[in-house]
């Protein structure tokens, strides 16, 4: 018996996002939400900053295959090369990053 993908888990209704960097959907808890303020992408830890988000899972690898597919110009809707520093330094300082 097969079953179809979408209707794995109909009777949760838990929100899922794609990850920027893998494309994975994942449970919105797991991804790390960040939004873009001036140029620079920082982490949304709080949720509650404005704006349009990005969901991103934290770590690095992620991180990367999201900047080389300049997958936050795209999920922000800007033309620019963004700042993801402090991205970086809270995955770096992130201890879930090594797992
Ligand atoms: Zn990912």
């Amino acid at each position: 018996m097969r079953r179809h993908g979408n209707l794995e888990y109909g009777c949760h209704a838990a929100p899922q996002r794609t990850c920027v960097g893998c494309r994975v959907r994942t449970d919105k808890s797991e991804l790390l939400r960040l939004v873009l303020v001036e140029d620079q992408v920082v982490p949304d830890l709080r949720g509650r900053l404005p704006g349009r988000g990005a969901s991103l899972h934290p770590s690095m690898s992620c991180l990367e295959l999201a900047e080389r597919r300049r997958a936050f110009s795209r999920a922000f809707r800007v033309p620019g090369p963004l700042d993801v520093s402090r991205v970086r330094a809270h995955l770096e300082g992130e201890p879930r990053n090594v797992m």
